[in-house]
């Protein structure tokens, strides 16, 4: 049976292919609530993008562990071998609007949000290990550089490499993105990595600090600059019809899930801070070790309600998984429940694609898009503490206390860290081909950009290593002959 056409508030609608009007060609009734809501819904089909990762593509997958870590940590989505945990991804790019092409050259976001039994687990990383900072301070003057002149209302070289080339710490970042890394074909064809520094404890409450990786078992395949602007012109859609094409044709893909793990003691120890954001914990000191496998297996029924509202923080954390003294993830605990809040409304966990699978009490009250009502688990008790069976704290949860010390000031973050040494171990690890693209690939993107400006830069590389300041002195003049 034909199911009836109502309104939002279920009224039936007679006629939904003429105004109502007065007379044949006469001007529309204001009583004509029915084209009414149709226009005002039209108005408010758009939310806020993302100020940064805008363009996104995600699917549904599933999460199985197939090696033990319960010594490391208690979070139950690791209980044991074999335990499979739902879970939801997203990709995107940093830069570009929501209309932007899916295969320009650019970071990847890679946020994942883990549905398990003791609430949502969101890891929010990019398919690379490190980052252009290290100091959230600087994060909004980042993204300015990344985003529109205010004037040209275009992308401006110059704020990129007047920015990157006062700040060394972004190198080691650029370094990847100007690679073969930085313009992946497909978001199949690339790592994942949680980036920060987070907490393990285990049963134990003993902590020691962990990285997640996300290793792709499609193998990494890339794009040269000349072959992304021809994947553009063909279609701005690459990501979205390769990701959703793959899983609608059963070809699900997989990421190895894998782990490295650094004792407080280690931490204490290490020549760099193993929490700074724009450094990574070499393999031959921590090496990885196996977890389990990411599947990807269920397109989205509706892409707005399961991808573009689907709201990832890493705030959002179990038991068994705690944060760490990095500053930028600590930056982000706000800054992205923030902008969801801003971006979908107070209650936006409340979505179906958000909420927990697991019991929800809590006493936050009332607000747009409180769906769901009272929910601390009794109607009277809408405060806390209550005598009216609310929901209370559970101390077990208490995490082990972090010792911390030190005087409150501005810490000048460049003092003592080398941001040399690991832009120069990747560097030296890379073939004469990759070398000789990421020299090119970034001599293009210095592409107009003063010498006053780009000298400041190449300063930096010739510290890196003298090989890689040449390589890329060298593919400028070859693009400037
Ligand atoms: P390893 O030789 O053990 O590891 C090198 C890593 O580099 C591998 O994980 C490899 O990924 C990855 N890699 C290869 N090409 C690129 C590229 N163009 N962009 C980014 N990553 C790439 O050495 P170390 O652990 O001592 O690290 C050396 C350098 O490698 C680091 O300074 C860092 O720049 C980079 N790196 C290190 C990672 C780490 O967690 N230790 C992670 C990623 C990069 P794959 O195995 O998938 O080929």
């Amino acid at each position: 049976m034909t199911k009836k056409l109502t309104t939002t508030a279920g009224n039936p609608i007679a006629d939904n292919q003429n105004s109502q009007t007065a007379g044949a060609r006469g001007p529309v009734l204001m009583q004509d609530y029915q084209l009414l809501e149709k226009l005002a819904h039209q108005n408010r089909e758009r939310i806020p993008e993302r100020v940064v990762h805008a363009k996104g593509w995600g699917a549904h997958g599933t999460f199985t562990v197939t090696h033990d870590i319960s010594k490391y940590t208690k979070a139950s989505i690791f209980a044991e071998i074999g335990k499979e945990t739902p879970m939801i991804c997203r990709f995107s790019t940093v830069a570009g609007e929501m209309g932007a092409a899916d295969n320009e050259r650019d970071v990847r976001g890679f946020a994942l949000k883990f549905y398990t039994e003791e609430g949502n687990w969101d890891l929010v990383g990019n398919n690379t290990p490190v980052f252009f900072l290290r100091d959230p301070y600087k994060f909004p003057d980042f993204i300015h550089t990344q985003k529109r002149h205010p004037k040209t209302n275009m992308r401006s070289g110059t704020a990129m490499w007047d920015y990157w080339g006062q700040s060394p710490e972004a190198l080691h970042q650029v370094t990847i993105l100007m690679s073969d890394r930085g313009c992946p074909k497909t978001p199949m064809n690339m790592n994942g990595y949680g980036s920060h520094t987070y907490a393990f404890i285990n049963a134990d409450n003993e902590r020691v600090w962990v990285k997640f990786h996300f290793k792709t078992q499609q193998g990494h395949a890339f794009y040269t600059n000349a072959e992304s602007n021809e994947k553009i012109g063909q279609t701005r859609e690459g990501y979205q019809e390769a990701l959703f094409g793959s899983i609608e044709a059963g070809d699900f893909p997989k990421w190895d899930v894998k782990i490295q793990i650094m004792t407080e003691s280690q931490a204490d120890a290490t020549a760099y801070n193993p929490f700074d954001l724009t450094k990574v914990w070499p393999h031959g000191d921590f090496p990885l070790i196996d977890v389990g496998v990411m599947e990807l297996n269920r397109n989205p029924e509706n892409y707005f309600a399961e991808v573009e509202t689907c709201a990832y923080s890493p705030s959002n954390i179990v038991p068994g998984i705690g944060f760490s003294p990095d500053k930028v993830l600590q930056s982000r605990i706000f800054s992205y429940a923030d902008a969801h809040r801003y971006r979908i409304g107070t209650h936006y966990e409340q979505l179906p694609v958000n909420q927990p699978k697991c019991p929800m009490n809590h006493y936050h009250k009332d607000g747009a898009m409180n769906v769901l009502g009272q929910v601390s688990g009794a109607t009277d008790a809408y405060y806390e503490p209550n005598s009216f069976g609310g929901a209370t704290e559970t101390p077990s949860y208490a995490e082990p206390s972090l010792p911390l010390s030190g005087d409150a000031d501005r810490y000048n973050h460049r003092d003592g860290n080398d941001d040399y040494g690991q832009p120069r171990a990747l560097h030296d690890l890379m073939s004469d081909e990759q070398r000789a693209r990421l020299y090119s690939n970034t001599a293009e993107a210095m592409h107009g950009v003063s010498d006053e400006i780009i000298d400041v830069a190449l300063g930096h590389y010739d510290q890196i290593s003298q090989a890689y300041g040449d390589g890329i002195r060298a593919a400028r003049a070859a693009l400037l002959a």
